[in-house]
C-alpha cells in the first residue's frame, strides 16, 4: 500500500511539473494566471472519484500552484489567488448568485433569472477570469460578494 501511494505521488509530481512548464510554454511571459485560493477550502469529495478522494486533489493543487509560481516568476509572469467562493455559482450574464443553478447531474449551470446557459466548468473559469480582471484593475483581494442575504 504505502509503495502504491509513493508511486502514485511520484507520478502525480511529473504531471504537475509538465503541466506547470506546458502552461509556461503555452503563455509565455508577461502572462497573469489566476488560480483560486483553496486554502481554507474543504472539498467536498463525493463529486471526485473514489481515487481521487481524502486530501489528494488539495495535495497535488498547491504542488501544481507551487510549480506554477516559480516557473511563471522566472518569466516575469504573475500568479493571483483569488476567492473560490461563489465561482460556480455566479450566473457571468446577470449576476445571479444562485446555488441551484448549478445541475452537478448534468454539469450544466442553467441561470433561473436570464436563462443563460452553459457548462459548469466553463463558468467557474468565467469567474475566475473576471475576478483576475478586478485584480488587474487594483483590487488586492478579489472576490464574489453576495448582495443579498436572501437564500
Ligand atoms: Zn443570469
Amino acid at each position: 500500500m504505502k509503495q502504491l501511494a509513493q508511486r502514485e505521488n511520484r507520478w502525480m509530481t511529473d504531471v504537475n511539473h509538465r503541466l506547470a512548464k506546458t502552461l509556461v510554454t503555452a503563455y509565455g511571459s508577461h502572462t497573469l494566471y489566476v488560480l483560486e485560493d483553496l486554502t481554507h477550502v474543504t472539498f467536498n469529495t463525493d463529486d471526485l472519484p473514489k481515487s481521487l478522494r481524502n486530501s489528494h486533489r488539495s495535495w497535488s493543487f498547491f504542488q501544481l500552484e507551487t510549480f506554477l509560481t516559480y516557473k511563471a516568476q522566472a518569466i516575469q509572469s504573475t500568479v493571483v489567488k483569488v476567492s473560490p467562493a461563489f465561482t460556480s455559482q455566479r450566473c457571468p450574464k446577470c449576476g445571479l448568485i444562485e446555488k441551484t443553478n448549478r445541475h452537478h447531474d448534468t454539469h450544466e449551470y442553467w441561470c433561473n433569472q436570464c436563462q443563460y446557459r452553459c457548462n459548469d466548468d466553463r463558468l467557474g473559469a468565467m469567474n475566475i477570469e473576471s475576478l483576475g480582471q478586478e485584480w488587474l484593475n487594483g483590487a488586492r483581494h478579489p472576490k464574489i460578494k453576495k448582495l443579498t442575504t436572501a437564500g
